[in-house]
């Protein structure tokens, strides 16, 4: 815990400062929410922080006034060599966050970083460039997380995917949750799901709750712990503004020009929390998320957003037998602009793997786990779009090599993408830091919808990530499981290792 400070050793700083930044006098130390680093290119990554001496209170406990703040780059950890330093302004209007999108740096090595404010300094993150397209690496490890329900769980795999050696990760979304839940409730199998913390706040519908809520979040040990071991794609879901919207449409129905107000806060807090480039500041209430990066030769991510251009649910939404407008010939998963943009990536054949990361499940699985008369779609996921799903699925057998990584279902699963009788891709669905809780290997009921899903080779129900293992010639996925959640100090083991080889999209299970 940092004590009060004496206003002085602010007031010496501001000297220094431009006329319109005025000194804070923090009471308390500003660097509560961490650092991060994202968006990782061969020449820089982003830096972010976030001023908020009282994390839980209006505006983070910061004056509603620019503050500035330094920040330094060094090669190494110590910071003897310092490679960048400046000065950004950390404005009220953006949340007092501070986003440096760096250049000029070394390819694929580490790099380290800090902010200062008025005399108190962050904690130092660390994050890697990634290599030049023109390099040919044997080898890339990296994370894929999401799905972080701050009330269902301790973060504690974070604290163990800190301490991974990974060139980066993956974010899938779900970084906060809109609601304010129950101490328990049933999931989907029937077992229970107890809450171990409190969200502050009930429901989110204005930017300085979703401010709060973000705030709350980063203000987890663990959370900044991954933050400043590694640089973060990051990626949004539904609970970032509010569950299952897709498009301007949200339950319960709303006129689409009341729930666009809500959904630009919301957007606006995510980019105010997250280290995105400046591409993804929003305009009109509306951001492009989507982007794809190479890692040599060897892979191209792609990463999907499967909200924002989306058509509404098809059959009202849920878990229910399909209707006819599943079938309908012009709905859409990723809109016009960014399925054309996917397209174009996947014919250029550039890299060895091509990687589609995204949101919610490719596979289209029969979800029932009773004896009910007729299969059941999840309708929030590609199942229920048939028309572009297969459209996506056609480019994928003319390619052999599409890896497809997906959050969003809170259970591990790893299947084969089938497309007119033929496996064309593969798809590793990656669990949840922590919603759900504790979970269990096997979710009661699980067993029948693997019987009734040959497609689905693995599958597991407890908390973690995946560490991806990639070479030219085989993409090793292991999923990292934490023995509890409920409680902090869980133990992370690997429950399994599922490969693809390159060429064959068919999933290896041990
Ligand atoms: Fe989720
Ligand atoms: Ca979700």
């Amino acid at each position: 815990m940092i004590g009060r400070r004496h206003f002085l050793a602010g007031a010496g700083a501001a000297l220094a400062f431009p006329a319109i930044v005025r000194a804070q006098g923090f009471s308390f130390y500003p660097f509560t929410l961490g650092v991060a680093a994202g968006d990782p290119s061969p020449d820089g990554f982003v830096i972010w922080t976030r001023l908020a001496p009282e994390p839980l209170q209006r505006g983070g406990g910061m004056a509603m006034n620019p503050v500035e703040v330094s920040w330094e780059v060094a090669a190494d950890a110590r910071f003897a060599t310092i490679v960048a330093r400046g000065d950004a302004v950390a404005r009220p209007e953006l949340g007092h966050s501070v986003h440096v999108e760096l250049s000029g740096l070394e390819a694929d090595r580490s790099y380290w970083y800090r902010f200062r404010c008025e005399g108190e300094r962050s904690i130092q993150g660390h994050a890697r460039t990634l290599p030049v397209a023109s390099a040919r690496p044997s080898s890339l490890r990296f994370g894929v997380c999401g799905c972080q329900n701050f009330e269902e769980g301790y973060y504690t795999a974070y604290r163990h995917l800190a301490e991974e050696e990974l060139a980066f990760v993956y974010h899938y979304g779900d970084y906060i949750y809109e609601y304010r839940g129950g101490w328990t409730r049933p999931g989907r199998g029937g077992q229970l799901i107890q809450s171990v913390r409190r969200h502050e706040g009930g429901t989110l519908y204005d930017i300085a709750e979703y401010r709060r809520r973000y705030a709350q979040v980063k203000s987890d040990p663990d959370l900044q712990r991954a933050h400043a071991a590694h640089a973060f794609f990051m990626t949004y879901d539904d609970h970032e503004i509010a569950d299952n919207w897709v498009g301007d449409i949200v339950w319960p129905e709303l006129p689409p020009e009341i729930f666009r107000t809500r959904r630009a806060m919301a957007l606006q807090a995510w980019y105010e929390n997250m280290p995105v480039r400046r591409a993804l500041f929003p305009r009109h209430g509306e951001l492009r998320a989507h982007r794809s990066i190479r890692f040599g030769n060897l892979a191209e991510l792609n990463f999907l957003d499967t909200r924002q251009y989306r058509a509404d649910q098809p059959c009202n939404d849920g878990f229910r037998p399909a209707c006819e407008n599943v079938n309908a010939p012009d709905a859409t998963v990723l809109g016009a602009e960014q399925e054309e943009w996917l397209a174009r990536n996947l014919s250029r054949r550039q890299a060895r793997w091509n990687v589609l990361a995204q949101q919610v499940m490719m596979m289209a699985l029969d979800r029932r786990m009773e004896d009910e008369p007729e299969p059941i779609l999840n309708l929030d996921t590609w199942a229920a779009y048939r028309v572009p799903r297969d459209r996506l699925l056609a480019r994928m057998a003319g390619l052999d090599n599409v890896v497809v990584l997906t959050g969003d279902e809170h259970q591990n699963f790893a299947g084969e993408l089938v497309h007119r009788d033929r496996p064309v891709a593969v798809e590793f669905v990656s669990t949840s830091i922590s919603s759900g809780g504790d979970g269990s290997d096997r979710r009661p009921g699980i067993e029948r919808l693997l019987a009734r899903n040959p497609q689905v080779r693995f599958n597991n129900d407890q908390r973690g990530y995946l560490a991806c293992e990639v070479t030219p010639e085989i993409w090793q996925s292991h999923y990292m499981v934490m023995d509890h959640v409920s409680r902090p100090g869980g133990t992370l083991s690997k429950r399994a290792s599922v490969a693809v080889e390159h060429g064959r999209p068919a999933l290896i299970v041990p």
